[in-house]
């Protein structure tokens, strides 16, 4: 009982936290191209390569909304598409 007690404690805690997190930092680093924005490739020895070509998921900017901002967006666009 005191495992479920917890288990749900936890999961409570997690669902609060989630949100506030979103809210507090809304951008990550993009997992394509750390954060850099562009790709880098690397030639045989691991060398960086002169050219370097913009990343495509994050348009060039290195940053990525996070899956709960993104939700909450739309969310947002809708309600205002709504109530207009
Ligand atoms: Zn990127």
């Amino acid at each position: 009982m005191r495992g479920v007690l917890t288990a749900t404690a936890i999961t409570l805690a997690a669902l609060a936290w989630y949100p506030l997190s979103c809210l507090f930092h809304p951008l990550r680093d993009c997992w394509c191209c750390k954060g850099a924005g562009v790709h880098r490739p690397t030639d045989d020895q691991g060398r960086p390569r002169r050219i370097a070509r913009p990343c495509r998921w994050c348009k060039a900017t290195g940053k990525r909304w996070r899956i709960g901002r993104r939700i909450w967006n739309r969310m947002r666009a809708r309600h205002r598409e709504a109530t207009r």
